[in-house]
Formats: C-alpha cells, structure tokens, sequence
C-alpha cells in the first residue's frame, strides 16, 4: 500500500503523520486491481468459521486490505465484528420502512474507536514505538489505553478538564493510562497533539491514517452481514468526521474490489452548536471552525481534522450533511433504547437526522437506511440518569412505592395490560 497525501497526492514516509510538504492528512491508496472479488468473499466466508485470532477480529479478517504488519505485533481485542439490529421503533420514529441500527458501540472499549485503534496501535508497535498519545473527548482515550496496555506501551491521553463524560474517564484510568486534564477543549488538546515528533511518540488521533484503515472495515462488516446488498443511505454523528472518511473509504474500495455495484449515500448529521460540517457543506466554502457547544460531548468538536476527507466522501457518495438541536437527540437517543438497544447521545444525532431528512423527503419512506450508533449507553450514564429524571416526553422515572400493597397493586396492574410490540 502506499502512503499518500490527502490534498496534494505526494507520496510520503511510512510513519509520518502529516504530509511534509503541504502539511495535510496521509491516506493508504489499495491496490484494489490484485483481488479477484470471487476470491476475496470466499476467504471471508471461510475466515468467518476460524478460529484464528486475527479471524475473530472484524478488523484484522481483512487484513490483506490493511497496511501490513506482522502478525506478531496484532494486538487484538476481538473488536470490529458489529451487530446489525433491525430497529423497529426507530424506523416508525423516523418515518422510513427499513431501519438497521450498525452498533459500533459492542466494540471491547464500547466504542467505534476499537478498529481504528487495534491497527494504529499494532503498527506503532511492529515500529517499536513506548509511548502512545492522543486527544480525547473521551471515546480515544478509552481505547488507546485499552489497546497501549495490551501491546505494553505507555499510554498519554489529553483531556478536556470539563465537560467530557466522567465514566470514560474512569475507564481510561482503570487500563492505566495518564490522564493530563487540560484547561481547554478537545480542539486545543489536539491541537497540541499535531506538534509532537512522531518519531519519539505515537500519536493515534484518527489524523493517524492507520486509525481510518481500521475503521474502514466497519463498511466490510455491514455489507458482509447484509450478503453484501448495499443500503440506499448510511446516517452517521459527524465530529472530528474520521468516521465518516473511513466508512466513506470502506465503501469506495468495496465498490472498487468488486464487492458491491454502486455506493450507498452518507448523511452526515452534527450537533447544531457543533456544526461546522454542515454549515460547510451547505455553504459550498472551506470550513469555519467553531467554538462547539452540545451535550452530546463525544462530537463536541469545532475543528473537525478530517473534514476535507469526508466533504470527499459525503460528495462523491451524493450525500449530504446536516445538523440538530441536542433536544432532538436527546429525544432519537430515549427512542433508540426503546428497541432494546441504547446508545451514548452522540450517537443518536443519525437517528435525529434521519427523522429530519424523511420529513423532507429528502429520504423516501421506502429507502434502505442503515443508522450507525458509535458509543454505548453506559458511556454517559449521568445523561441517561439525568434524562430519565428531567419530565422529557420519553422520560422514565424511577416509581418509589410505599409498602407492599402497593407493589403488588403497581404488578398486578402489568399483568392485564397489553405488552408493548417487542421487534
Ligand atoms: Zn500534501
């Protein structure tokens, strides 16, 4: 694979982090013309019986699309085979016929971080790189610490000191890492995260261009598990927008091997005080960075790194991008748990986007639509406690009950009730 600048296409050093000419962001070019698509579903069919670590991993399965790295220096968690769940109750929210949910959120760190970081964090390894570091609004921070703990490597993460959810911070601290809390936000941590010498540290923010090789395999997964039927939209958050460059990229290449006949259009869906993708897109000029402000803290960004990548990906795919208030996600967020499902309140902006893009038509009732959720329900539980205490529409609020008549009374009163639809 070779490594190559995003905007100006030269070609650049393995390891290095940046282009040294223009200074922006690298990205892999795969040889797509060495596979024989024929080939490649059947090796993944076959893989999918294995019992070979690399495997077990919706990541490294694909390996032979990735950078190569030793297999001695894979470190894995079994991250990246993601469920697809029919999403009942979100589809008749929505408005559309055919809703899935892909839940990046079942990853090991119990986010979408996972499969960018197993291949970062492998490659600094085979490169024999101590000291792993990065920028966090929480989600990296987890992740990185995860997968530096598993390879043996000091592991730095740069916080926000406000404002980011304690649970992941916790988490962050319980794999070992060194949590410097910082008196700015996710931008000015990662800010200072892009001067550090890559030679001396790795830095695996999803500017690092093997952290959207491995988060491309999340659109292998999806299409593998719907037999490799493409759907009409894909809707996802939108925050440092590395996700949507690796999806976006993901899909290309599976249209490129073969794999697949057309590609399925991005809706890329910001929180209004967080927007400046959208207001980007819309606008048809370069983007104005923002002082972002949501409470859906995993895409609390204003200076999105990735977005030159994914205005590429959201264009050729003929997407579009879009923002929405943080009621509205409060309220796709309650929704999603309806199903049995449940998400971090980022997540749930594809669910509030989509409500939005159907309403206008934008999205016909009949279409295909696959929401990515990025983060788990327990990544924020101070939201979800606070939501569910708060009077909202969708709250559920814990009922005391006074003595044992009661109880029974409150049961009782279930048993002859009709019970809700189930999926
Ligand atoms: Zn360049």
């Amino acid at each position: 694979m070779i490594l190559r600048c995003s905007a100006c296409a030269r070609v650049a050093a393995d390891g290095t982090l940046l282009c040294a000419a223009c200074g922006d962001l690298l990205a892999f070019e795969l040889d797509t013309a060495a596979f024989d698509p024929a080939r490649v579903r059947a090796l993944l069919a076959q893989r999918r019986v294995s019992n070979d670590h690399r495997d077990r991993s919706g990541v490294w399965r694909f390996r032979e699309l990735l950078p190569p790295v030793p297999e001695a220096a894979i470190v894995t968690l079994r991250e990246g085979d993601l469920p697809l769940y029919a999403a009942r109750t979100g589809a008749a929210y929505a408005g559309v016929d055919r809703l899935s949910y892909l839940h990046q959120g079942m990853n090991p760190t119990a986010s979408f971080k996972d499969c960018g970081m197993t291949v970062a964090v492998s490659n600094a390894h085979a490169r024999g790189a101590r000291v792993a570091v990065c920028a966090s609004t929480g989600n990296t921070s987890a992740s990185m610490a995860a997968y530096a703990a598993r390879a043996g490597m000091h592991a730095v993460v740069l916080v926000p000191a406000t404002g980011i959810s304690e649970s992941k911070v916790a988490q962050t601290l319980d794999y070992g890492a060194t949590v410097l809390a910082i008196d700015g936000d996710f931008d000015a941590a990662l800010a200072a995260v892009r001067t550090l010498d890559p030679t001396r540290v790795a830095v695996v923010n999803s500017i690092n261009p093997y952290r959207i090789e491995g988060q491309k395999t999340a659109a292998f997964v999806l299409l593998e598990a719907r037999d490799w039927r493409v759907p009409d939209w894909i809707v996802l958050p939108g925050g440092n927008l590395g996700n949507t460059s690796a999806l976006g990229k993901g899909f290309r290449e599976a249209l490129a091997l073969g794999l697949i006949d057309r590609l399925p259009r991005l809706a890329v869906v910001q929180a209004a005080g967080a927007a400046p993708f959208a207001r980007a897109f819309a606008s048809g000029r370069e983007l104005e960075p923002v002082v972002a402000k949501t409470t859906a803290t995993a895409i609390k960004i204003g200076a999105p790194a990735s977005w030159k990548k994914a205005l590429h990906e959201v264009r050729v795919s003929n997407g579009t991008a879009l923002a929405v208030d943080d009621d509205a996600i409060a309220d796709a967020r309650a929704v999603i748990g309806r199903d049995g499902i449940g998400c971090e309140p980022a997540s749930a902006a594809s669910l509030a986007g989509l409500r939005v893009l159907a309403a206008s038509g934008a999205i016909p009732r009949d279409a295909d639509v696959v929401a990515v959720l990025t983060g788990h329900v327990l990544k924020d539980p101070q939201y979800v406690a606070q939501y569910h205490a708060s009077g909202a529409a969708r709250a559920n609020p814990i009922v005391r009950v006074r003595d044992d008549a009661e109880l029974m009374a409150r049961i009782d009163a279930f048993v002859d009730s009709p019970v809700p639809a189930g999926r």
